[in-house]
This record gives structure tokens, sequence and C-alpha cells, in this order.
């Protein structure tokens, strides 16, 4: 099954089809059709042919975004994690658990 363009260096239709690079990631590699030749080792575009094809920047800064929301819900999870057990440890201290007897009654 080829279903890419041949090797724009060799001609050879000996390619793989690359799930990871280091600019794509394992989340937009898959979508993005690079092709590493087997022959030659080059890696080209699965349809254009175009050699050393580049990650699209918005995927990069999508990518990034992605990266700092998880940190940011990561954060906000731990910060209110431990607000509500600061809660926990200063309530029995704010409110006074003393139900002293009043003497009220003579
Ligand atoms: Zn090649």
């Amino acid at each position: 099954m080829n279903s890419h363009v041949p090797c724009s260096a060799c001609g050879s239709h000996d390619g793989k089809k690359l799930m990871y690079t280091s600019q794509g990631g394992i989340l937009w590699t898959p979508f993005l059709n690079f092709i590493k030749c087997r022959s030659c080792g080059v890696r080209f575009h699965g349809k254009t042919g175009q050699l050393d094809p580049q990650v699209p920047k918005v995927m990069r800064i999508v990518t990034v975004l992605i990266i700092m929301s998880a940190v940011g819900l990561l954060f906000g999870f731990v910060m209110s994690l431990s607000s509500l057990r600061q809660k926990e440890a200063s309530s029995p201290v704010a409110v006074p658990a003393s139900p002293l007897p009043t003497p009220a009654r003579k």
C-alpha cells in the first residue's frame, strides 16, 4: 500500500510513515504525512514530496497552549486541594468547640 509519493531524493517507494517527530510530537505527527525513506533515510512530505518538511507553527503553538493549560489545571487543582486542607485545619480553631454549661439557671 503506497499512499504516498516516492522519495524526493532517490525515488524509492520504500518509505515508512513517521508517527513521531521531535517537532510534531506524538500529537501531530500522525496527521502530518511525514515519510522517512528506508533507502536513503531522507524525510519528506507524503503528499507534496517536499524534503525535510516542517511542522506548522500553529500546531507548535497549540501544543504549547495545551501543555500550559494542563499545567495550569494541575496547579489550580493542587491549589484548591491545599486551600481545602487549610480550611479543614483552621476550622476547629475558628469555631470554639467548647460547649460550656451555661450557668444561666439558678
Ligand atoms: Zn530515498
